[in-house]
């Protein structure tokens, strides 16, 4: 049977009721247990241990209060402590002065760069922005297509190489793509880009000459949490590469603990901006930090 966190730090906190003070043992009790959850999370082990040592910190001189017994007291020492190391507010996007605003999207093949370009782009078009798609992954078979399946359904144009010239140049249909948004007044554009199933040079190389072309207000990053741990090493190895500024998690309807969210944050320093929880076009979101730390403390 899984134990939330917050099942856990009740369980060894249960008999503090009327102490006045946390005594160090009992600080320790509650270490191990964060310790243990969030490992079982997939939280990588140095932001585990930062995080601990801060927890820890606040609950040492804790006194304990009337209105809450020990364990709601740590719980909610816990909870905030969560919500900061997740970013604290939720990060909104960065549009430019002159329109359009770029938003590039980056991530491994698979990561579901693809289907968020379609969700971001509808989320947009129902905010009354203006817009389009301009599909630079001809990495992979069908990506094209795919975008354009998700631009339609999103009601929002995409910007495509013209069939039968070839597999075509990804950079050079970026810069078209901008220029096309320009002509057509868009406000915003989001550019598809190629990934590989693993950290690859020539991948990033693509990515960062894109990122040249087009001068993107915002990069970011998608990547998907059921991959864990996994996901601070391609995470920074695109931040050393291409660069980024936000994060997109995707796949959270699968991933019931949200370690990749804690450590991708943490350990990269840029903020996780939305959420993608589904295949379906409305599964999406803004990132809350405060939902995901009540997630994870269950
Ligand atoms: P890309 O290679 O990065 O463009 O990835 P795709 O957008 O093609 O997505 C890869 C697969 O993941 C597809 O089958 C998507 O339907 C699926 N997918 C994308 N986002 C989500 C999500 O939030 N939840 C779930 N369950 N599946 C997703």
């Amino acid at each position: 049977m899984f134990n939330t966190l917050s099942d856990r730090l009740t369980s060894v906190l249960q008999n503090l009721r009327g102490k006045g003070r946390l005594s160090e043992a009992d600080v320790d009790a509650t270490a191990r247990e964060i310790r243990v959850a969030l490992l079982e999370a997939d939280v990588a082990l140095p932001v585990v241990r930062a995080f601990i040592a801060k927890v820890k910190d606040r609950a040492k001189g804790t006194e304990v209060s009337q209105a809450l017994n020990p364990a709601q007291q740590v719980v909610k020492i816990v909870n905030e402590e969560l919500v900061a190391i997740l970013g604290g507010e939720t990060r909104r996007l960065d549009l430019a002065k002159n329109p359009p605003t770029v938003i590039m999207l980056a991530g491994l093949q698979g990561a579901g760069k693809t289907t968020l370009a379609g969700k971001l782009a509808r989320w947009l078009k129902s905010q009354g922005h203006t817009p389009m798609l301009v599909a630079c992954d001809l990495q992979r078979p069908n990506a094209v297509t795919q975008l354009q399946v998700v631009g339609e359904r999103a009601g929002v144009p995409v910007f495509a190489p013209e069939p039968g010239n070839g597999v075509g140049d990804p950079v050079d249909v970026s810069r078209r793509g901008i220029d096309e948004a320009k002509r057509a007044q868009h406000d915003i554009v989001i550019v598809d880009t190629a990934g590989r199933l693993g950290v690859d040079e020539e991948m990033m190389r693509q990515a960062i000459d894109i990122r040249a072309a087009v001068q993107p207000d915002e990069v970011l990053f998608v990547v998907d949490a059921m991959i864990g741990q996994d996901a601070v090493n391609t995470a920074t190895a695109f931040r050393d590469g291409v660069g980024f500024t936000g994060v997109v998690l995707t796949k959270l309807d699968g991933d019931a603990r949200g370690g990749a969210a804690l450590s991708v944050r943490e350990l990269t320093g840029q903020p996780i901006m939305f959420a993608s929880n589904g295949e379906k076009l409305e599964d999406f979101d803004v990132f809350h930090p405060d939902r995901m730390a009540s997630r994870i403390l269950g």
